[in-house]
């Protein structure tokens, strides 16, 4: 595959756009002129039926020039007060650009509690996955007004890589001032070679390519979107570090454009799977009767009709086993209902699901997306 192929042929991409490529520094001002032609290249990929999700820096840069806040070192509230200033402003360009092309801009604010809090990572996962359903462009950005300290991303690179797990997404592309990574810092060695593609894992000699400091890329640094690029391979998701200084980067990179491409050996169905197979540990068992072992078998979902018995205490998101009368393991899973709720409804039709929990879940207790057979 060639590296443009690898944006093409992706199903669901996120895009992470860096705060100096959509901000002047000095006026604080949005680079309208790039981001029409960014929402002109988003614009293709929706026409070509690809999902996109925009994950944007910048609100702080923003905020601060109309705060008033100076060029020094902002401190850790103004930075806060600056970016709920900025985020509205950056959310209203978004929209306006993209509106010319009939797309609707979804905000959506998360925070690391919010990727490492299972039942709020659950949330977030459904919300993003029902607005791309919708058509919509979701617009990612860190929290940053009600982070603390300690749980800020603080860089909006391994933001954009756990979103990327969060929703599944095929690929995942950091858009800033570097076409991508070299066997040694570029901005003081002649004689650095581009690296176009990493396959399989981040080795140790890929990683002494970064460079211990900041190196040669701003904000993040390298060595951030090295990170990035491990938490997306993973889970089976390629991701490229592009120049995106131009206008256009992403048509430029389906062109053939220079950029570094981390290819991993697994899709993100296939890493998921693997991970509930193997990865999380069971907070209960969910028994079925031979009508839904057959419908597993044939690759269905697990429906709670076919249910017939449920041991343990879990919640909507935890790992549980499937069993069948006689204990055998059948499957494992993620259950869509916690212990409570799949006790009220099993043995009961889908449509009852509603009348029963007085709320309207998933049709399915476990969804064949979350099932791996033993
Ligand atoms: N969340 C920050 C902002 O929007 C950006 C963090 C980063 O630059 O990676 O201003």
């Amino acid at each position: 595959m060639s590296g443009g192929t690898h944006l093409t042929t992706a199903r669901r991409v996120i895009i992470k756009i860096g705060s100096a490529l959509l901000v002047d520094q000095e006026t604080g001002a949005v680079n309208r002129r790039w981001l029409a032609a960014l929402a002109d290249d988003v614009a293709q990929f929706r026409a070509r039926g690809q999902e996109v999700v925009i994950v944007s820096s910048g609100a702080i840069a923003v905020g601060r020039r109309h705060l008033s806040l100076g060029t020094e070192q902002l401190r850790l509230e103004e930075s806060q007060a600056a970016a709920a200033t900025g985020m509205v402003r950056l959310a209203h360009a978004y929209q306006e650009v993209l509106a010319e092309y009939d797309l609707t801009v979804a905000q959506v604010l998360v925070t690391l509690d919010d990727s490492e809090n299972r039942r709020r990572y659950i949330n977030a996962r459904n919300t993003l996955e029902t607005l791309l359903k919708l058509g919509a462009v979701p617009l990612i950005n860190e929290n940053d007004t009600v982070a603390t300290d300690e749980i800020r991303f603080g860089d909006n690179d391994r933001l954009a890589s756990r979103v990327a797990v969060m929703v599944s997404a095929d690929a995942l592309v950091l858009l800033s001032h570097v076409d991508g990574l070299y066997d040694k810092d570029p901005t003081e060695n002649d004689d650095a070679n581009h690296i176009a593609e990493v396959q399989g894992e981040i080795s140790a000699a890929v990683q002494g390519m970064a460079g211990t400091s900041m190196s040669y890329d701003g904000s993040g640094g390298m060595l951030t979107k090295l990170e990035a690029a491990r938490i997306a391979m993973a889970a089976g998701t390629r991701m490229a570090i592009a120049d995106g200084t131009e206008l256009n980067p992403l048509k430029r990179m389906e062109e053939g454009a220079l950029c570094t491409w981390f290819l991993p050996d697994a899709n993100p169905k296939t890493a998921r799977k693997r991970w509930i197979a193997s990865a999380l540990k069971p907070a209960g068992t969910i028994v079925i009767d031979d009508g839904a072992l057959r419908a597993l078998n044939d690759g269905k979902s697990l429906l709670p009709a076919g249910v017939t018995n449920i041991q343990g205490r879990f919640e909507r998101g935890d790992a549980v086993v499937v069993t069948a009368h006689d204990g055998r393991e059948i499957a494992r899973g993620i259950t869509a209902y916690s212990a409570n709720d799949a006790r009220r409804i099993m043995g009961n039709k889908t449509s009852e699901i509603e009348g029963i929990l007085g709320y309207r879940g998933r049709d399915e207790m476990v969804h064949r997306d979350d099932l791996v057979l033993s």
